[in-house]
């Protein structure tokens, strides 16, 4: 809440106090409605003077008017000032996740995320217009009112109060239980999220296992568990009703009693009992909604917390302060004594050395889970190593800016991501201010624009999520053009171990054979081809280099390299005849 208020409300002050005013007013004006009574019964209904008629009809549409007035400014003002906020908020949330690194993203699944920014916030959101709107508004009502009843009775308004203290911890104790509730109901929302995305983005699998009912099943039990939350929270939500009522009424039977017995001995004047028991009735209204309102603000809460959880997450990979741009004159690579584990603790390299020399294909091949994939994403740091260094050009790529580090590689993966967009923006996507001829001439170098060009709208066709309207060829074309447009000296290759058809697979190769020319290459090799052109390479099994050197080299040394090369010709014989 405090953070709320001095981070968001505290600079929009101008509309916020405005807003104030206005609630003011409005609450000022509840409490001569009930003021009013007390000339209403005692000119008009006990002394019957008809003088009265008219200034008091006058007075009841005026105070009537100004407080619908001043209830819908404020209500409009404050909603402007809400969505203000949250949209300030997501904005936070959404700049704090995407510059996390990695190992956060293998922490937390995109559904989750979405989820936080969605429906936490929205929550957030609710609790925050009703507590921008509602809470100020029905404090200034309630102390209104309280002013009229002890302004017409004070020892009434005394005996009244007692019931305010059991009812305040009442509300209080049902606060606790319901921000508890909210927790756990956030939590399965963001499960649920994670499923929906899972089952949606997996739906090939899906279909291919005929997991419906599997996912169906899943996707059940989150739903139910949610509603068992939501009907926990409605029961606790709506218990302060009967205790709250029950608290009233035998308030009011109190106040008749004793009010009653003054106005029959005298004491008092009916208009005078009249107007304290409304102002008393009117102030329900408002302490009903704060206790209301407090069950709402504690969901908020809940929500408010996984948010700026979120938005405070530190970075980890970081620029070092001073932090130099990396420049690259001789695009060299070099792994020194480099070891590293993933952040669960599963080791991937262990003291791994070797040179990637400039404008020279590089090779890494050995069995599966060797730590190929893993070498590439160190050189990229999404990641940090634990020792050792990795130097580009002769600098360590932990002393120079994370930026400039990542402008001076390309990447293509095996797992090709297209975004659902126009080929234009997913080619451009490596150079924001890329010229449509740029982009057309990285897709001819890339062997894509005839493919582009016959499809319905050409380069401006959406190809929906994940590239479904491309085939796996295609979409790999597409982003080797990506990697052209980027033209970054070092490239960072890792081929796709699926095959693909003999025409695609040559045109890939076509594409590959134009982006390398002239670059610093390193590349995961699946392919027989690409380890007879490199120049070097590099064989890494169980996270350690085993052997270096050229093909022909290698298999005179014998070793693990000529019978991964015979399971390489057994696998692929289609690239060995290309
Ligand atoms: P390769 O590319 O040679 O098949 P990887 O570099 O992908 O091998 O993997 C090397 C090792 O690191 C494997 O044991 C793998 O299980 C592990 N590994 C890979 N990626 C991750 C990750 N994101 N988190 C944890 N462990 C990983």
């Amino acid at each position: 809440v405090k953070r709320i208020v001095l981070a968001h409300l505290k600079p929009r002050w101008r509309g916020a106090s405005l807003a104030l005013c206005l609630m003011a007013i409005a609450s000022g004006m509840t409490a001569a409605q009930a003021y009013l009574l007390e000339p209403i019964i005692n000119k008009i209904f006990v002394s019957k003077q008809s003088a009265y008629l008219i200034p008091i009809g006058v007075a009841v549409i005026f105070v009537f008017a100004v407080r619908g007035f001043t209830s819908w400014a404020n209500n409009v003002l404050m909603s402007y000032i809400g969505q203000d906020i949250v949209a300030t908020i997501q904005t936070q949330v959404f700049r704090s996740l995407i510059r996390q690194d990695m190992s956060y993203f293998q922490q937390h699944n995109a559904g989750r995320l979405s989820s936080l920014l969605v429906s936490d916030v929205m929550m957030m959101r609710m609790a925050m217009a009703d507590a921008l709107t509602g809470f100020g508004k029905n404090v200034l009502t309630l102390i209104a009112l309280v002013g009229v009843m002890f302004y017409q009775d004070w020892k009434l308004s005394l005996m009244a109060f007692v019931v305010f203290p059991p009812a305040g911890f009442i509300v209080s104790r049902i606060g606790s239980r319901l921000r508890q509730v909210a927790r756990s109901t956030q939590e399965q929302q963001g499960i649920l999220s994670g499923l929906l995305n899972q089952s949606f983005l997996g739906i090939r699998q899906v279909k291919t296992y005929n997991a419906e009912t599997y996912e169906d099943a899943r996707v059940g039990d989150t739903l139910s568990r949610l509603t068992k939350l939501s009907n926990k929270a409605a029961r606790v939500a709506s218990l302060s009703m009967p205790l709250s009522e029950l608290l009233s009424g035998s308030a009011i039977a109190m106040i008749v009693l004793y009010g009653g017995t003054q106005v029959i001995e005298g004491v008092s004047t009916p208009g005078k009992f009249f107007s304290f028991i409304g102002a008393f009735i009117m102030a329900y209204e408002p302490l009903k909604r704060l206790a209301k309102m407090n069950a709402g603000l504690q969901i908020g809460l809940a929500a408010a917390s996984r948010v700026f959880e979120a938005i405070d997450t530190p970075q980890k990979i970081l620029d070092k302060p001073q932090a130099a741009t990396l420049i690259v004159k001789e695009p060299t690579l070099v792994f020194d004594r480099v070891s590293f584990a993933y952040p669960d603790g599963s080791k991937a390299l262990h003291d791994v050395s070797f040179t990637v020399p400039a404008g020279k294909k590089t090779a890494l091949v050995g069995p599966s889970g060797g730590g190929k994939s893993t070498c590439l994403q160190l050189a990229l740091r999404f990641f940090d190593i634990q020792s050792g260094r990795i130097l580009i050009d002769g600098q360590d790529i932990r002393d120079v800016t994370v930026e400039s580090l990542r402008n001076a590689l390309g990447y293509v993966t095996q797992d090709v991501f297209i975004f659902d967009d126009t080929i234009t923006k997913n080619i451009a996507y490596a150079r924001d201010h890329a010229s449509p001829q740029d982009i057309i001439a990285a897709a001819q170098k890339a062997a894509a624009h005839d493919f582009i060009t016959r499809l319905e709208h050409g380069y401006e066709t959406r190809v929906g999520e994940l590239g479904t309207k491309l085939s796996g060829g295609q979409k790999q074309r597409i982003a080797i053009a990506r990697a052209i447009l980027k033209n970054a000296p070092i490239l960072l290759l890792d081929e796709a171990t699926s095959a693909l058809d003999n025409e695609s697979e040559k045109l890939v190769t076509e594409a590959l054979n134009t982006l390398e020319m002239g670059r610093t290459t390193l590349v995961v090799a699946h392919r027989l081809s690409t380890i007879r052109d490199a120049d070097q390479i590099i064989v890494l099994d169980n996270g350690r280099v085993t052997a270096t050197g050229t093909h022909d080299a290698l298999m005179s040394q014998g070793g693990l390299y000529p019978s991964l090369y015979a399971s390489m010709l057994t696998e692929k014989p289609e690239s060995h005849a290309a």
